[in-house]
């Protein structure tokens, strides 16, 4: 089993979307949904530049009339969903994700804030806000207008702190801009700050990698996430799949064990934080309810995750932004592409995303929400048998070495249902 196969941030992924035929109204969606505790969700698709290792739904060199005209149909979007909404609902953790959000001016952020205030109805100054950001765009007028807001998290993608690694995993920046970033950051005085590291580059050693962690840990961020490069190295070329494997491996277990011994826990295979500094923007996966706007953003209910159409390629990406923003608002009435779960499906979800969290699955609550047992449910002795996985009566825990190897079990615990649309999604 090789052990990059696929980061598995959400189950299902949205290559196994399709269009709904018919489209169901979200009032109806939503009818029947817990939605007191919701996570609202904004994305913003543009980028200053497009990263090599990119798979992000994003677009570089937007136009200010093309973002003001996005902002417009965010609205739009905003009024018909909270009308879909039930009047009682409420949000208890906002995020606002990319592309990269900063890429907009200060008064555009502002404008995003007001949409998730006024008219979502977030209450962003008593709960959790994250925001990401770039190097470039973490400007000190617009984190004032972050900070202003409430923003309890902010977090950075710098990759490597070294300009070469930088440039060959494709996004040259400067030391300079990154440090002068990290200190606005700082200085803006955010709870949290999350730092976002890759490893597996091209010439990336021990030795360089150790430099990048060590200019990382100098700023003390509360979260950094390491990163393994999925996008092969175009300076590699004649390097075996083995070899990078083997690379990627060495340099995860040395990331890990100098963030351990500088005092960091582990939460996943690629989170680590200070103990007690938990920002609460993150999706808790065992729960549903999220709310997410903007054309790259997916929603959940327990039944259905849905979102807009999904590209990556510059040019089906470009054309899905420019006919979002010329969407009226009773196209933001219904919900588009998406997968339905069943009842199966749900477990495995909840199996996935709770197993490949360092803290594990909790079976009395597995017991107690679906009414069998995860391990009953599911076979798992294939990885216990590889030393991956361990359990008692209270948990189900992925080992040391199973947490390395997470990017290998989530996507073979995929149902041959998903992994079908998978495989039969013509990626674009
Ligand atoms: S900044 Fe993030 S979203 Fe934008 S191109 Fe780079 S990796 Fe993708």
């Amino acid at each position: 089993m090789r052990p990059y196969e696929a980061y598995v941030y959400a189950y299902p992924h949205k290559t196994a979307y399709r269009e709904l035929d018919p489209r169901p109204p979200l009032a109806k969606v939503w009818a029947a949904e817990p939605t007191d505790a919701l996570f609202l969700y904004l994305h913003v698709p543009f980028c200053e530049m497009r990263c090599g290792f990119c798979n992000l739904f994003t677009r570089t060199g937007a136009p200010a009339e093309l973002v003001s005209a996005y902002l417009d149909a965010l609205g739009r979007q905003a009024q018909a969903v909270r009308r879909a909404l039930p009047g009682d609902a409420r949000f208890a953790t906002t995020a606002i994700g990319g592309g990269t959000p900063t890429y907009l001016e200060a008064s555009e952020l502002a404008r995003l804030l007001d949409l998730a205030e006024q008219v979502m109805g977030a209450d962003l100054a008593a709960t959790p806000l994250g925001v990401e950001t770039s190097p470039a765009t973490a400007t000190p007028d617009r984190l004032t207008v972050l900070a202003e807001r409430g923003t309890t998290r902010v977090s950075i993608g710098v990759q490597s702190f070294i300009d070469t690694e930088a440039k060959a995993a494709l996004r040259p920046q400067r030391r300079s801009e990154v440090e002068t970033a990290l200190a606005a950051i700082r200085a803006a005085g955010f709870p949290t700050l999350n730092i976002d590291l890759i490893y597996g580059i091209a010439g990336q050693t021990p030795a360089t990698w150790r430099y990048s962690l060590d200019a990382a840990l100098a700023w003390r961020p509360e979260e950094i996430y390491l990163y393994p490069l999925y996008v092969r190295p175009l300076t590699g070329l004649g390097q075996l799949d083995r070899e990078w494997d083997d690379q990627r491996l060495a340099l995860y277990r040395q990331g890990r064990d100098h963030l351990l011994a500088a005092g960091y826990e582990q939460v996943s295979m690629r989170m680590f934080r200070l103990p007690g500094t938990g920002s609460g923007t993150e999706y808790c996966c065992q729960t549903d309810g999220m709310v997410g706007l903007g054309c790259g953003a997916r929603s959940y209910t327990a039944d259905l995750h849905y979102s807009f159409e999904y590209a990556v390629g510059v040019r089906h990406v470009r054309a899905i932004i420019d006919e979002f923003v010329g969407l009226p608002a009773t196209a933001f009435e219904v919900a588009n592409y998406g997968f339905e779960l069943d009842d199966l499906e749900r477990r495995r979800r909840h199996l996935i995303q709770s197993l490949l969290q360092a803290e594990g699955l909790d079976r009395p609550a597995y017991q107690a929400r679906f009414g069998s047992d995860a391990l009953d449910d599911f076979p798992l002795a294939t990885f216990a048998d590889r030393g991956w996985l361990t359990d008692d009566p209270s948990h189900i825990r992925l080992t040391p070495e199973g947490l390395a190897h997470s990017d290998a079990i989530g996507p073979a615990l995929f149902s041959g249902h998903v992994r079908d649309l998978m495989d039969s999604y013509a990626l674009r």
